[in-house]
């Protein structure tokens, strides 16, 4: 290792969202000379854009609804959904230190209160802590306590090449052709969706919604931080892990719930979900359907009746979001032909391609539990379900297409360390945030597990990297 000082900085931090954020804070606490370095032309990234839910146990909002919750808890509950495509030491270590990451972003002034406290798909205890301001204001405070350190932050800044000594050491970082020195470096760089070449790498799943796909994520996230990784022999891992969320395509706004209230059917004209679940069992079932398309059905007494659910009024008053699924955009979308309209369900069946007697089958099936009050297929709740039977009747395409959060990445291992595919770790080098992926495994668990992770293991990356450098 070269002597303490020789080099342009202890640590350079890659990425300015809220891993590489968190990581060059703790970095400078624990006193190394530290540069952040990001992309774009303002700090914040996919952070600043998120609903900033946070996934925890253990906190203090649940133990004033006194809740009991714990670690161990959250452990299992993610073993259970996922099982062997855990990384589990570190989601052991996420399950470990979550509650005290966001007890950190409360000492640095993001609140999360307890009403705003839920769980999202009611399988677990609640452990979604959404933050007031959302995504913003965690990113905002992150970037008040990053000016109150004596770190060098560099906007427009987007890393080339990280270097290497002869005896594959980190030794500093390519930016404009220029290189800067440095004993360690934290990758935090994002994800890829910003990148059409390593979405068709990364996530072939994406390749069935065809031109629906968007990203709805920070541009500039275009996967640099597994290009940069892999060049310095890292492994990249977790193809096709990734939330893509359904959509009709009516706009290009990040819609996260569907009409709860509606029928929806695969191309064989059958069921293959509950209606209300929780939105990201709504998309890993429709990619699990024949092409990955599907139809909602409804009829004209949900047409005129349509509002929007509960959960985005907050988000609508503050015009962050256009909804889809309010008679005003039925109307707009019928015109366009995005919108299907029939005078009987056969003629639906006709114009929609749908098999006829297998979705007369399933609407009279649906019917009937929602006159019985009870949905024995797939146990959707009473409130949201109505029956289909008042003409007209409509369908609309829907295709799990928004790209939100991609899932393969980096690989690390529990201490951040970026590993090669032997597990050897890369000295010097560490990865944080959405550019690992997804430490959780294959199946998303739950509304603010991505936060969760960039902030904990932002954390983590910035007192590791911290702790290499030496006094
Ligand atoms: C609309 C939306 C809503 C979401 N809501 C939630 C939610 O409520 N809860 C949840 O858990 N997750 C949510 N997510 C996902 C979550 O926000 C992200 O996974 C997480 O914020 C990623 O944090 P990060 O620090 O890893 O990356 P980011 O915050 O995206 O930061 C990466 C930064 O790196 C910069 N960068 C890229 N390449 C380079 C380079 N070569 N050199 C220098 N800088 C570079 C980028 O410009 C960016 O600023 C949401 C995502 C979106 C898009």
């Amino acid at each position: 290792m070269a002597e303490a000082g020789a080099e342009d900085f202890d640590v350079i931090v890659l990425g300015g969202g809220g891993a590489g954020m968190s990581a060059a804070i703790h970095a400078a606490d624990a006193g190394k000379r530290v540069a952040l370095l990001e992309a774009g032309d303002r700090l914040g990234g996919s952070t600043a854009l998120a609903g900033g839910v946070f996934y925890a146990a253990g906190t203090r909002a649940q133990r004033e609804l006194g809740i009991k919750d714990s670690a161990d808890a959250m452990y299992l509950d993610i073993l259970g959904l996922n099982g062997d495509t855990v990384f589990k030491p570190a989601l052991r270590r996420l399950c470990d230190e979550a509650a005290g990451a966001m007890e950190w972003l409360t000492s640095l002034g993001v609140e999360f209160p307890a009403t705003r406290l839920s769980s999202p798909n009611g399988r677990s205890v609640p452990r979604s802590h959404e933050p007031v301001g959302f995504g913003m204001r965690i990113a905002e405070c992150l970037d008040t306590a990053l000016s109150q350190r004596p770190v060098d932050v560099v906007r427009r800044a987007r890393a080339e090449k990280i270097l290497l000594s002869e005896t594959g050491n980190v030794r500093g970082v390519l930016v404009d052709g220029e290189p800067i020195t440095c004993r360690a470096v934290v990758i935090a760089t994002g994800g890829f969706g910003g990148d059409p070449a390593w979405v068709e790498r990364m996530l072939p799943k994406a390749r069935r919604p065809g031109s629906w796909v968007w990203h709805v994520g920070n541009k500039d996230n275009r996967g640099d931080g597994l290009r940069l990784a892999e060049e310095c022999g890292a492994q990249i891992q977790g193809v096709d892990s990734g939330l893509l969320l359904a959509t009709p395509n009516f706009h290009h706004d990040l819609e996260v719930l569907g009409p709860d209230w509606a029928l929806v059917v695969n191309l064989n004209g059958e069921r293959f979900t509950r209606e209300d679940g929780a939105y990201w069992e709504i998309a890993e079932a429709l990619e699990a359907q024949l092409d990955s398309r599907a139809f909602v059905i409804f009829d004209r007494t949900m047409f005129e009746g349509a509002k929007p659910h509960p959960r985005v009024l907050e988000a609508l008053a503050a015009g962050v979001i256009t909804v889809s699924w309010v008679p005003r955009m039925f109307e707009e979308q019928l015109a366009k032909g995005r919108i299907i309209e029939a005078a009987s369900i056969e003629e639906l069946s006709r114009v929609t391609g749908l098999p006829a007697k297998s979705l007369a089958d399933t609407i009279a099936r649906y019917n009937d539990a929602a006159h019985a009050g009870q949905d024995r297929q797939f146990g959707k709740g009473a409130a949201s379900l109505k029956p289909i039977e008042t003409p007209p009747f409509y369908a609309v395409e829907v295709r799990p297409a928004i790209l939100t959060v991609t899932g393969g990445g980096v690989r690390v291992d529990a201490a951040t360390r970026v590993c090669s595919a032997s597990g050897q770790a890369i000295p010097g080098l560490f990865a944080a945030g959405e550019t690992v992926g997804s430490l959780y495994g294959r199946h998303y668990a739950g509304t603010g597990y991505a936060i969760a992770s960039s902030i904990t293991f932002g954390r983590v990356a910035g007192q590791e990297a911290a702790a290499v450098c030496g006094r």
